[in-house]
């Protein structure tokens, strides 16, 4: 299997005890991320079990080509590098995590990963949104159109937007509810204030590696080089707000007001055993024009990702309640995979820059155990579901937590997984 080598061994096992059986991080992934121990600044780190090992102290002993890098408080520059670099780093430190002639050197550099503060992993420079999931465009197409949901281009063109990289905040951070314009539809007139019908969308986000000039496009066959990673994504959304102001453009103020991502990047060559084939097309969808198509893509270029949202409202946490399952699901439900969607960003010469964002879009399953957003889930807001403590929801209240999880799952292959990537709301200030 292309891209699959000693660091992915499922006899390979951590000096770091914890890493060992651990359902997100076992010396399997090693995920990259910027982080802060108690009363430090912040730094570029890699976590293994339930510790981050401090990448800066171990630079020396690192490929050439990436130890200087690992000092500052972003991971751009690291991004920025051929993923051939990358390798070199992944297997030095899956050696020195494994080696137990390391433990010297290793242990002095590790922290508590519960005592530290994540960070964003990099510079965003800018942060654009798809709209790939094809059931989600078919639910939620279906509530505007009920007998045409898809609009015609949908199989044609990898739908996008470009979104607000400001307002983008790592796993942890509270969402404060958002004021804007709403119009009920059967208001004459819209109103300032408090989102009603706040929603979250579950989406895997594409983390840019080796970026391209501008006027130069990504040719599809080379765009997975291009993606030094992924994480889990929120793109929080504010329907009443959205449904008033998407037209004639499209989504600005009910989707930039903040979105939540893991803070680890899963880098690429960590998922080369959960590569799969992209699900055939149904009969009679168009082939994807020649820019969009390539060979090696469709063979290898989705990933065996298993998806989960769960909700805990603030009454259920004061009962102890476990988070309630909103719905589970798979990343094979992308019509567009991830290297057809860095092509068409750069299809027209637009230049991607590392550390740059770029979100799948909502990734709901075909049927409604596998949802992704509560729009789906609640039909619009006309079916609400009841929540373990007897409350209800068609939309997020003011206190609900909501948590995105991932995990990468393959025969023969230890399981990884996303870390968290969870958000509180706060009410609207
Ligand atoms: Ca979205």
């Amino acid at each position: 299997m292309s891209g699959v080598d000693e660091t992915h061994d499922p006899k390979r096992t951590s000096l770091v005890e914890s890493a060992n059986g651990h359902s997100d991080f076992p010396i399997q992934n090693l995920p990259l991320g910027i982080f802060s121990p108690p009363g430090h600044h912040a730094r570029p780190g890699v976590a293994i079990g339930d510790m981050i090992l401090e990448l800066s102290g171990v630079g020396a002993l690192l490929p050439e080509t990436v130890g200087h890098l690992l000092t500052g408080n972003t991971l751009n520059a690291l991004m920025a590098l051929p993923s051939a670099d990358r390798v070199a780093l992944r297997r030095r430190l899956s050696e020195l995590l494994s080696d137990p002639t390391h433990r010297e050197i290793v242990e002095p550099l590790l922290h508590k990963a519960a005592d530290c503060v994540m960070h964003l992993p990099a510079a965003i420079g800018d942060y654009t949104d798809f709209y790939v999931g094809i059931h989600h465009a078919t639910n939620v197409g279906a509530l505007f159109r009920p007998d045409n949901p898809l609009l015609p281009n949908y199989k044609y063109v990898p739908i996008g937007y470009h979104g607000r990289a400001s307002s983008v905040r790592p796993s942890g951070v509270p969402v404060v509810r958002p004021n804007g314009q709403r119009k009920a539809p059967d208001e004459d007139t819209p109103t300032f204030g408090p989102s009603r019908r706040l929603d979250y969308e579950l989406e895997l986000g594409i983390w840019m590696g080796q970026g391209n000039e501008l006027g130069h496009p990504i040719p599809i066959g080379e765009a997975r080089e291009h993606i030094a990673g992924y994480c889990l994504l929120n793109d929080w959304s504010a329907r009443d707000v959205q449904a008033w102001e998407y037209q004639p453009l499209g989504p600005f103020l009910a989707k930039n007001f903040h979105t939540t991502i893991s803070p680890w990047i899963v880098t690429a060559e960590a998922l080369a055993p959960f590569r799969i084939a992209q699900p055939p097309r149904a009969e009679g969808d168009p082939a994807p024009l020649p820019y969009l198509f390539d060979e090696a893509d469709q063979r290898s270029g989705a990933f065996a990702l298993e998806l989960e949202v769960r909700l805990s409202s603030a009454a259920m946490r004061d009962q102890g309640l476990p988070p309630f399952v909103l719905s589970r699901g798979s990343a094979t439900t992308m019509y567009w995979t991830m290297a057809q969607i860095v092509a068409h960003h750069a299809s027209n010469g637009c230049n991607l820059q590392p550390g740059d964002l770029i979100g799948t879009g909502t990734l709901s399953g075909p049927d409604e155990s596998g949802f992704g957003s509560l729009l789906e889930i609640s039909q619009g807001g006309k079916k609400p579901l009841t929540l373990p403590a007897g409350e209800t929801r068609t939309f997020l209240l003011d206190g609900d937590e909501v948590t995105l999880s991932a995990t990468a799952r393959a025969d023969g292959h230890v399981p990884i997984g996303f870390g968290a990537c969870s958000a509180v709301i706060l009410p609207a200030v």
